[in-house]
């Protein structure tokens, strides 16, 4: 053997990383193959590289799954961002029809005289208890023009009761064009004013006159308590004796 056994075991570091003079290689490897115990050593040295390769690789793979971590941990918080900028969107557009919807419900717009067919008194004495089919004064509506009965006033005057009433049909109902309920093809909506017994009041014989008022003036007209017949209110209905 060319080299003693202490020299080779200082240089089996170096041959292993494949640094060596190629004539230092080859004694080194001419030593390894007649000498057990250095052979051992060198063994042992390639054992212990891939330890160190996987030493690194689970301190690569561990810091992967940090990064992923972080990344998990960022999108979690991106997505709870996105949500909860579509939630206040949401709240805000539901708040927005909310307001347009109560405005529009409590807002009226004036029924057109023109729709008011007909304005009769009429007895039903027969069909007695429901207000509506009793004695009193019907009036039939365009059944294309929703609308609600919205307030009457009635008024005492020497020639006897006045009726005052409005009709208004809100701006939501008319935005979703609202059509009366239950109605047959070409049938008119017909409802009651004055019955007998209706809130209460017993003296519709009394009454000699129907007038209609346009909501808008309505509303200023009861406003001011006003206990005679505006001027621009329209006859709709008279008694036959006056
Ligand atoms: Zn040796």
């Amino acid at each position: 053997m060319k080299l003693p056994c202490y020299l080779v075991r200082d240089l089996l570091p170096l041959y292993k990383d494949e640094v060596c003079e190629p004539e230092t290689a080859a004694d080194v490897r001419e030593h390894l193959e007649g000498c057990t115990d250095c052979r051992t050593l060198w063994e042992a040295l390639q054992t212990a590289a891939p330890l160190e390769e996987a030493v690194d690789h689970a301190k690569a793979q561990e810091q992967a799954a940090a990064l992923r971590r972080v990344k998990h941990t960022q999108q979690k918080k991106r997505v709870l961002i996105v949500l909860a900028a579509v939630l206040a969107t949401l709240c805000a557009v539901y708040l927005g029809l909310r307001l347009v919807h109560d405005y529009a419900n409590k807002t009226y717009l004036d029924y057109d005289a023109d729709d008011i067919l007909k304005v009769e008194y009429e007895e039903h004495q027969e069909e007695g208890g429901n207000p509506l089919k009793g004695d009193g004064l019907y009036i039939t509506l365009n059944p294309a023009q929703y609308n609600t009965l919205l307030s009457t006033t009635f008024l005492d005057t020497e020639e006897g009761e006045i009726l005052v009433f409005t009709l208004g049909n809100s701006l939501w109902n008319e935005w979703m064009n609202t059509q009366w309920y239950g109605l047959e093809e070409g049938e008119l909506f017909k409802d009651g004013i004055c019955t007998v017994g209706n809130a209460g009041r017993s003296t519709v014989e009394e009454l000699v006159a129907a007038y209609y008022l346009p909501y808008s003036k309505f509303v200023d007209w009861e406003s001011r308590w006003a206990r005679s017949v505006p001027e621009d209110a329209i006859l709709v209905w008279q008694r036959d004796d006056q």
